[in-house]
């Protein structure tokens, strides 16, 4: 079956959304992240400009990442994102109305799904289908999930950790926690309020977390990191110098989770599938693909190989993008049709 050129996807991601348009690629890649001014209720910004207003604007401007916890904590505003992202790539209204592939979390609820199909609609798509994010990820990272074998992906997010193994095209056992990108920040924040009294903005917390969070605890000298907050008793502005190591001690948790979804997945896994998870590994998607160490620390704890996929961040958004390009051929992957 053949597409139409302004036919897309949307990786409606908790922390980012990605927009596909068949033929082109790419072409939106923003945070998930509403700004509200609170008196009127009226939308200020969306996407990056938005998220620079996070802790930054004036108190009556409210920055809302209406996905974040990996269900739709606010339909209507994620409605609203979900139709500006699109509007903003379909320009041209006069065009052929698109077909629009919709990647979720795999943990919304039908009510969701139908706020998720009834906002694309209103965008403008004749037809809307949901594509479940780690089918979309396996599909992105080039995993062949059509095949007779198993398939394992991890999908670590913003909001939610989802492990699924993929075979014949569906998710065969999966279990998505509310442990990934976002948990790691919080507990970063905790840590330095408890030991050093300084209260820190979450874009403080995400940097500690890239530059010197670690899933392994490695042996070596301790080294310290300037950042900046506010003190939490005297209430003024404060830089202080906080140890790498305890910052990878506070994470340990989280990141025990994370492993143990893991390991929870390869035991409830049909024996045949484990078998071809020992040949082909598991695949890493998603942004915390890259907090250092965890592929590592998943292949120690595991014993399988383990890889991270070439664009972990974009995985997602590419495989749902491949179900517009190969509508035909992958049709199948997707988990519902509803024509407008
Ligand atoms: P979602 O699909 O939920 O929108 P993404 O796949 O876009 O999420 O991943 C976003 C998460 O990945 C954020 O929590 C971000 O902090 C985290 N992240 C991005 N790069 C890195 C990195 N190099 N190390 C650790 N975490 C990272
Ligand atoms: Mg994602």
């Amino acid at each position: 079956m053949s597409f139409n050129s302004c036919d897309m996807a949307v990786d409606l991601g908790t922390a980012n959304t990605r927009v596909y348009v068949g033929g082109r690629g790419i072409v939106v890649n923003e945070p998930s992240v509403v700004a509200i001014n609170t008196h009127t209720g009226g939308i200020v910004a969306v996407g990056s400009e938005a998220r620079d207003m996070i802790g930054r604007a004036r108190s009556n401007i409210v920055a809302v990442r209406p996905l974040k916890d990996g269900v739709i904590a606010d339909l209507e505003i994620s409605g609203w994102m979900l139709r500006y992202f699109i509007l903003k790539v379909r320009k041209r209204r006069w065009e052929a109305r698109p077909r629009i592939v919709v990647c979720v979390p795999s943990c919304v609820t039908g009510v969701e799904r139908r706020a998720v199909v009834e906002a694309a609609t209103q965008a403008g798509a004749r037809q809307v289908h949901l594509i479940e994010e780690p089918i979309a990820a396996a599909i992105g990272a080039g995993l062949p999930v059509h095949e007779a074998t198993g398939n394992m992906v991890v999908d670590i997010g913003g909001g939610t950790t989802e492990v699924a193994v993929i075979s014949f095209g569906d998710i065969i056992t999966a279990q998505s926690i509310r442990v990934a990108g976002d948990e790691l920040d919080d507990t970063i924040a905790q840590h330095i309020k408890k030991e050093y009294h300084l209260l820190i903005g979450e874009h403080t917390a995400e940097h500690l977390k890239v530059t010197v969070g670690s899933a392994v605890r490695e042996l070596g000298p301790d080294e310290y990191i300037e950042i900046r907050g506010r003190d939490l008793i005297t209430g003024l502005p404060r830089m202080t110098a906080v140890s790498t190591i305890k910052i990878r001690k506070a994470i340990e948790e989280p990141v025990n989770a994370i492993v143990d979804s893991v390991k929870n997945i390869l035991y409830t896994c049909p024996p045949e599938l484990s078998g071809d998870i020992i040949d082909r590994g598991i695949v890493l998607t998603g942004g915390g693909a890259l907090l250092h160490g965890l592929n590592e620390r998943l292949r120690h704890e595991t014993g399988m190989p383990v890889h991270i996929a070439d664009e972990p961040l974009t995985a997602a958004a590419l495989g749902a993008g491949r179900c517009v390009e190969e509508f035909g051929a992958l049709r199948r992957v997707l988990s519902r049709r509803i024509r407008t």
